[in-house]
């Protein structure tokens, strides 16, 4: 299959022009926000940096940093670059770790957003013939109107379901005959359970292709969904606070995901230093916007933990690559001193037959973390004689300790009786904070 893009002049760039572009939107975005955002105007003047200094991107060093809790902080106008008047939309962070953050958007934001989503659904495979299901939630939520906004700039024929009501997704899935479906990977494995429950093979739905995203998920869980749906699963990244799904994508060669450059500045940096690290090394992501009008962000700390490449790739885009952040640094738990991220308990699960069906819990009891991680069993593998149950979880246990360093207490629960997610799955409760640790 020849290789198609939504915009083959940008995303096909040699690097020399992309970082040619880059300086010289850098320059503009500089000015814009010293000029119109105060509390950038501060930051920079306390770090002795003014736009005169930023004549390209090799001076992106000499910018501060800008953080989540800044933008709690100038919650909600503190950061607005342009009159309220130009605005045309308001977004909010899901509020994963804390206060909501929102963001703004003129005509212009929502276009180049849209563009971006629209590059990801080309990417996986989408043309105008394709039905594209979005079931990520509509509303504040950026999930719903990215993916929607791109496949109407792509021509699909748009199924605007909004999460939930599973029974009507399938419904309209093989009514309508989506080929596409977008929504969180916790969904989309929910989707597959649900067919499979109803009777229905992979085969009998049109669905090509899944965009999944807003959400840490492993390759194991992307061969589980691939297997349920029958389709290629294809993972989209963004945030919010820089428009939403689409800051980077997927191609067919699924190494890593697309960062588009033309937009976004992507660096690395040691998460305890702020020191840039060089290309390969892995780290927190930061970026910087290069032309958004209402909300530009210059060094945002993403707190997404991953690796970049600049290696070539084959789909013919020139965009440098970003692998899947494995977590945040703030999903990472500590525990009894170990460092232990959600994502490699799930490696471990699906490795040994389970479904992503679990819950982490964590709390502090006589001074020394407890670890319990409750995983539901398939229905056949589900039995009543508590012997097997006791040997399966001493195995799923060894198998934990081999991958983490420390023992949990593992739990086989009843299949079905850990709630499913519609959006953004809630894997930890960490008790420990009732205490006041820092977690
Ligand atoms: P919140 O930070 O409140 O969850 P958002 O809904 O804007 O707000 O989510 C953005 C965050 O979601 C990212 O910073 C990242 O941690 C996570 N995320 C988004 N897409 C992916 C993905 N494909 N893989 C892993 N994590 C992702
Ligand atoms: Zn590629």
């Amino acid at each position: 299959m020849a290789n198609r893009y939504f915009q083959p002049e940008q995303e096909t760039m040699p690097l020399e022009d992309i970082q040619k572009l880059q300086s010289e939107k850098l320059v503009k975005q500089v000015k814009h926000v010293y000029d119109n955002v105060k509390y950038y105007r501060d930051l920079m003047d306390a770090k002795g940096v003014k736009p005169e200094d930023i004549h390209g991107i090799e001076d992106l060093h000499k910018l501060p940093f800008i953080k989540k809790d800044d933008l709690r902080e100038a919650y909600p106008y503190g950061l607005l670059a342009t009159d309220l008047s130009d605005c045309v939309r308001i977004h909010s962070t899901s509020g994963t770790t804390g206060k909501r953050v929102v963001a703004f958007y003129t005509q212009h934001d929502v276009d180049m957003w849209e563009e971006c989503c629209a590059r990801a659904i080309v990417a996986a495979g989408g043309d105008e013939n394709d039905v594209c299901q979005v079931a990520y939630g509509y509303g504040l939520f950026t999930g719903g109107a990215g993916l929607h906004g791109g496949s109407h700039k792509v021509g699909c024929l748009t199924l605007p379901m909004s999460s939930g009501n599973t029974d009507r997704q399938i419904q309209f899935m093989m009514d309508l005959n989506a080929t596409i479906l977008c929504c969180t990977p916790s969904y989309a494995a929910y989707i597959g359970e649900t067919l499979k429950e109803k009777g229905l093979k992979p085969e009998d739905n049109k669905l090509k292709a899944g965009i999944f995203g807003a959400e840490p998920w492993t390759e194991e869980m992307r061969h589980d969904i691939e297997k349920s749906l029958g389709i290629k699963a294809y993972d989209i990244y963004g945030l919010t606070e820089l428009s939403g799904p689409g800051v980077s994508f997927e191609c067919q060669e699924q190494k890593g995901m697309h960062i588009n450059e033309d937009h976004f500045i992507a660096e690395i940096i040691n998460p305890e230093t702020g020191e840039v690290l060089p290309v390969g090394e892995k780290g927190e992501l930061v970026f910087t916007s290069l032309d958004k009008e209402a909300f530009p962000l210059l060094r945002y700390r993403t707190r997404d933990i991953c690796v970049l490449s600049r290696e070539k790739c084959s789909c013919g885009r020139t965009f440098i690559r970003m692998t899947k952040p494995l977590g945040r640094s703030d999903d990472m738990m500590i525990i009894r001193g170990v460092n232990v991220f959600p994502s490699q308990i799930e490696t471990v699960l699906l490795n040994c037959g389970y479904t992503p069906n679990y819950q982490i819990i964590v709390d502090r009891v006589n001074n020394t973390d407890t670890f319990d991680i409750n995983v539901e069993m398939k229905e056949e593998d589900f039995s009543d004689i508590p012997v097997g149950i006791t040997n399966r979880e001493k195995e799923l246990q060894n198998a934990m300790k081999a991958m983490l360093g420390i023992n949990p207490k593992i739990h086989l629960v009843a299949p079905k009786s850990i709630a499913r997610s519609e959006g953004k799955a809630v894997r930890v409760i960490d008790k420990r904070k009732r205490l006041g640790i820092n977690v």
